[in-house]
């Protein structure tokens, strides 16, 4: 089995421009735009979520029915209770996106598929799972906090019927991304990746369980989306399944869904969203490679080498 973290030959540039070169990069790559794609790119982002939902869902299913079952409020503010259920989520959804990344690897098109045809040893990935747990208990406790202090608030973990539901989970899908996109770019500030966030680029070749594989406070900022300002409970609910699954997409490492974040890990310091929307609207979606780059845009590339030397040592992919 062949071991993450090789590298293709070192390169560097003295010129404002990205390395040249692509080892791994997907043959598919394109700079993320607001072209006639975007929307059937964002539509499948939305929904690639779901499918690993299904186990999860199904247990729920069994016990009554589903969405009196997501939210019982008798147990909202019970920590035991909270990281038994959302420790049962994180375990049913990743382990279904795991076999699912591994089970892809027995066919010739799905090794095909895989952008590095290499996959992580098994005692890396139980270290990423490790470090992920710890993430679900860090989320189990915020659960509480927020419940807690929604106590009281009659009927605040009910979810409300359809139209209200619907718009409700628009509004954590885009909080969700907005959230996400903004802590991230914070992590990439050269003293916080070094300090935090180079964590969770010790993968470098993802797999299922590098989503949630962060530094401690690193979980404590990215959960921290839980304290949307007026948020009814059931809202802050679905926020937190979110926060848990969203992950998983992007770190399969296969297809187009994962091509976003995969450059991410990859190239470093551009692509910070989950999916692509605040990239392309604030400007830091990946360059092509060998693109002429604006002074910041050189700053950010040169910052990038610098935090991939960090994590890859000094491997350009
Ligand atoms: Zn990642
Ligand atoms: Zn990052």
């Amino acid at each position: 089995m062949a071991s993450i973290g090789a590298a293709g030959p070192k390169r560097s540039t003295t010129t404002p421009t990205e390395a040249a070169g692509a080892s791994v990069l997907p043959a598919t790559f394109r700079v993320a735009s607001l072209d006639a794609s975007f929307a059937v790119e964002y539509g499948l982002w939305l929904v690639a979520l779901f499918p690993f939902l299904l186990p999860w869902a199904a247990w729920h299913a069994a016990r009554g029915t589903l969405v009196e079952a997501l939210f019982p409020a008798s147990w909202e503010a019970d920590f035991v209770a909270r990281l038994a259920a959302t420790g049962g989520l994180w375990l049913s959804s990743y382990g279904l996106a795991f076999c699912v990344y591994r089970g892809a690897r027995c066919f010739s098109r799905g090794r095909a598929a895989k952008y590095d045809p290499r996959v992580p040893g098994w005692r890396f990935v139980a270290g990423e799972a490790l470090r992920s747990a710890g993430g679900i208990a860090v989320l189990a406790a915020m659960q509480v906090a927020v419940a807690a202090r929604a106590r009281g608030a009659a009927g605040a973990a009910a979810v409300p019927p359809g139209p209200r539901l619907a718009a409700g989970a628009a509004v954590v899908a885009l909080w969700a991304d907005f959230h996400f996109y903004a802590t991230h770019r914070l992590l990439h500030t050269p003293a916080l990746f070094r300090a935090i966030h180079k964590t969770h680029h010790r993968s470098h070749n993802v797999d299922p369980f590098s989503g949630l594989s962060m530094h401690p406070l690193e979980h404590l900022l990215y959960f921290s989306a839980l304290l949307l300002p007026g948020a009814p409970l059931w809202v802050t609910n679905l926020i937190s399944i979110a926060m848990v699954v969203n992950p998983i997409p992007a770190h399969l490492g296969y297809g187009p869904l994962d091509r976003h974040h995969w450059d991410h890990h990859t190239r470093f310091n551009w692509n910070f969203g989950s999916s692509m929307l605040w990239d392309v609207l604030l400007g830091t979606a990946a360059p092509k490679r060998g693109a002429s780059l604006s002074a910041a845009a050189a700053a950010r590339a040169a910052e990038a080498r610098n935090q991939r030397a960090l994590c890859v040592g000094g491997a350009d992919e």
